[in-house]
Order: structure tokens, then C-alpha cells, then sequence
């Protein structure tokens, strides 16, 4: 029996792994459940699962939902509140495997304690690993952590890794990353009308129902971005060796290409319990809820070019992790506030790229060796994507 701590348990993924979750109850147990403010969810949630911790991170929210859980069936959970929570119970002793699905740079002080207590991390959390890359990965090492993707395309690189692979590693035989994409829900749009684009529109995903952050990702393609750092530092590969595939069916979630001419890939219907379940039962498999695929509604898959003109966030994704240091840091950072800016309708769709571009602008690829040099480089670039947006409104 393995203990679970969900971070993010309110959102897409959290409620993906839950139902996952749900179907072996044998094998996993919930010890702890975190939300933002999303009280009401979450004490829903409490009552189907009653973890040992409920964290609720917004104070202000906190309180109610204590009162709530006192006068519940479920009493006996502790509540627990603020950010610090996080990290208190991502490393508890009954924790064996931790479900980072937070959105953003909010989720990598909790994820990295976890990573360095040495638990099973299912990584859902892109943001985390792409703003801290090797000091992550080094912790990963140093303290004998599993770490397994969850994001459907490097879960799927992963699944057609030779056999006994682990992240961090160089795979020799392996030469090249097809990195798949849907293209989103632009990739035929006019580009001219681009600049007009509302943010519902945006969060319309033509293949995968997802949080709103994640989604207006997929339509800037930032979300293949960060996927395309991530897949350099989970799988130990240059960007040059990794190529991005437009592929709207969205049924091949990525493909390896080894020395012999072979290209692996790993298929199914686009519902994120398949690698969710896939990490939980590693390195054994289990029932995950999804349909089984029906190749013959499929028909047919078709590969495309990405044309950068159209996303060009993908180009400062290649720029960012070409440079280095804390290049990538920056990139997340000031996309962060760019979609949030976006999302409250104060810039538009095709600002979200010119905050990105103008803020990279301002920093040089120094050093991002320490935790500190990390976080300072994200909040300057949180503070100069803000003053860009400011510009731009003038
Ligand atoms: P979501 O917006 O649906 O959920 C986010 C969760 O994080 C919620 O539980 C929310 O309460 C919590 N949260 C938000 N801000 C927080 C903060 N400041 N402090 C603490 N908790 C906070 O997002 P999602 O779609 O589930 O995505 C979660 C992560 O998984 C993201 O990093 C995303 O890139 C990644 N991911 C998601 C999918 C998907 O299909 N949804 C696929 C691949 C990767
Ligand atoms: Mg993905």
C-alpha cells in the first residue's frame, strides 16, 4: 500500500489522478489533498477520500473550510494553511509518491522538498522543472528520488525508452525526440485575426480538457515550449535533437527515434488518467478508466510542420534553453504573467510573445547554479514582464 499526496488536487490533473486513484484502492491510499481556495471542491473531495491533511493555501479561505471539515463526518483530517503547508506535507514519512500538479512556479518549493526527501515524484508540474532544471534534476539524483512524467508526451517518450531507463540519463541509442502537439485551436485560424482572439476562445482545447493557465499555453504553443525544456532535461537531450510535430489527432503522444531507423511511439485515446495511471503503477501497469483506442475511428494521422511565424513563443522556448542559465527561469516567469494578464483581458493573444520576447531582452543567461539564483531570477523577470505590460498599454 503506497501513500499519495496530491498538490493540486482541485485542478485537471488533481481530479485525474483521484479517479485513478479511486479504482485501486488496494494499492493506493490518500494521505494528503491541497487546493488554492477552492474550498468547495475540495471538502468534496475530503469527504470521498479522507486524507490524514487537507491544505487550503489561501489564508483567507482557510478558516471556513476548517469550520466545515469540524462539524463534518470527516473530523479528523487536519487542516492545514499557507504555502509552507505544501512542503510539510509533500515530505511526510506515510508519503511514498507525490502528484506535483500544481500549476506554475507556485508548485516547486513543495515538489523539490519531495524530490529531495527522496519520494516517487509524478511530475506534472512543467513549470517547476523548467524554471529550476538541473538543480531539480540534481536533487532527483542526490537523493535517490523516482521521478516520472506525467505530461502525456515525455510520459510516452518515456514509455519508448529502452528498457530499465531512468530520467536524467543519457538513452545512447536514441537519437532523436518527436515531440508531438496538437497545434491548438489556432493552428488554422487567419493569422490576422490572431490579435483579436478572446481568452474563452483560447482555453477551447480541440483534444484535451485542461486548466485555464495550461491551455491558453496550447494555443501560444509556450505549452510545447516548455515541453521542449523539459523533454532536454528529463531525457538528458539537446533542443537541436528534439523536433516538434504538429499531429491534431492528438493519438501518437510522442515518439522515439533510435540509431537503427526504429521510431517508437506510444498511442491511446488523449485522456491524461493513461499516463497518470501509468506513473502510479510503474513499473507495473493498471486499469486507468480510459476507453480502449479505436483505431478505426482514428482513420487516419496526420504530421505537420510547426510554423514558428504563427507561434512564435515556440522560437523563445528554443532560444531560451539554447541560452541557458536562467534564460529558461525568465521565459516561465514572464510567460506566467503575460497569461495571467491575458486571461484578466488586460493584453492581447499575440502580446502574451512580445511581454515574452521583450522581457528575455533584459537578461543575460547568468548562472542559475543555486535555488537562489533561481528565485531571484524569477521575481526580476515577474517585475519586468509587469512593467512591459505597462509599456504596452501606454
Ligand atoms: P488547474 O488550473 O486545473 O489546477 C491547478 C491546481 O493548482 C489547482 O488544484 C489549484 O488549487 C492549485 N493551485 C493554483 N495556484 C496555486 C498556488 N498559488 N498555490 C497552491 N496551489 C495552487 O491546472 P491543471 O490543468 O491541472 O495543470 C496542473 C499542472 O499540470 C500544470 O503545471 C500543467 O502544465 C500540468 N499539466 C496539465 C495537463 C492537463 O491535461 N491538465 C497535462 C499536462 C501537464
Ligand atoms: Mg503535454
Amino acid at each position: 500500500m503506497k501513500g499519495i499526496c496530491i498538490l493540486g488536487a482541485t485542478g485537471s490533473i488533481g481530479v485525474s489522478t483521484l479517479d485513478v486513484v479511486a479504482r485501486h484502492p488496494d494499492q493506493y491510499r490518500v494521505i494528503a489533498l491541497t487546493a488554492n481556495g477552492n474550498i468547495d471542491a475540495l471538502y468534496e473531495q475530503c469527504l470521498t477520500h479522507h486524507p490524514e491533511y487537507a491544505v487550503v493555501v489561501m489564508e483567507s479561505k482557510a478558516e471556513e473550510f476548517k469550520q466545515r471539515i469540524a462539524a463534518s463526518p470527516v473530523s479528523d483530517i487536519k487542516v492545514l494553511s499557507g504555502s509552507d503547508a505544501l512542503t510539510q506535507v509533500s515530505t511526510l514519512d506515510n508519503v511514498d509518491a507525490v502528484m506535483a500538479a500544481i500549476v506554475g512556479a507556485a508548485g516547486l518549493l513543495p515538489t523539490l522538498a519531495a524530490a529531495k526527501a527522496g519520494k516517487t515524484i509524478l511530475l506534472a508540474n512543467k513549470e517547476a522543472l523548467v524554471m529550476s532544471g538541473q538543480i531539480f534534476m540534481q536533487a532527483v539524483t542526490d537523493s535517490g528520488a523516482v521521478l516520472l512524467p506525467i505530461d502525456s508526451e515525455h510520459n510516452a517518450i518515456f514509455q519508448c525508452m529502452p528498457a530499465g531507463y531512468t530520467p536524467g540519463h543519457v538513452a545512447k541509442q536514441a537519437r532523436r525526440i518527436l515531440l508531438t502537439a496538437s497545434g491548438g485551436p489556432f493552428r488554422k485560424t487567419p493569422i490576422e485575426t490572431l490579435p483579436s482572439v478572446t481568452p474563452d476562445q483560447a482555453v477551447a482545447h480541440p483534444k484535451w480538457d485542461m486548466g485555464r493557465k495550461i491551455s491558453v499555453d496550447s494555443a501560444t504553443m509556450m505549452n510545447k515550449g516548455l515541453e521542449l525544456i523539459e523533454a532536454c532535461l528529463l531525457f538528458n537531450m539537446a533542443p537541436d535533437d528534439i523536433q516538434v510535430v504538429i499531429h491534431p489527432q492528438s493519438i501518437i503522444h510522442s515518439m522515439v527515434d533510435y540509431v537503427d531507423g526504429s521510431v517508437l511511439a506510444q498511442m491511446g485515446n488523449p485522456d491524461m488518467r493513461t499516463p497518470i495511471a501509468h506513473a502510479m503503477a510503474w513499473p507495473e501497469r493498471f486499469d486507468s478508466g480510459v476507453a480502449p483506442l479505436n483505431i478505426f475511428e482514428v482513420g487516419h494521422m496526420d504530421f505537420e510542420q510547426p510554423d514558428l511565424q504563427r507561434f512564435p513563443c515556440l522560437r523563445l522556448a528554443y532560444e531560451a534553453i539554447k541560452a541557458g542559465g536562467i534564460m529558461p527561469t525568465v521565459l516561465n516567469a514572464a510567460n506566467e504573467i503575460a497569461v495571467e494578464a491575458f486571461l484578466n483581458e488586460q493584453v492581447k493573444f499575440t502580446d502574451i510573445a512580445v511581454i515574452i520576447e521583450c522581457s528575455m531582452a533584459q537578461f543575460k543567461p547568468d548562472n542559475a547554479d543555486s535555488l537562489e539564483l533561481v528565485l531571484k531570477a524569477d521575481h526580476q523577470a515577474r517585475d519586468v514582464a509587469k512593467a512591459v505590460i505597462v509599456a504596452l498599454a501606454a
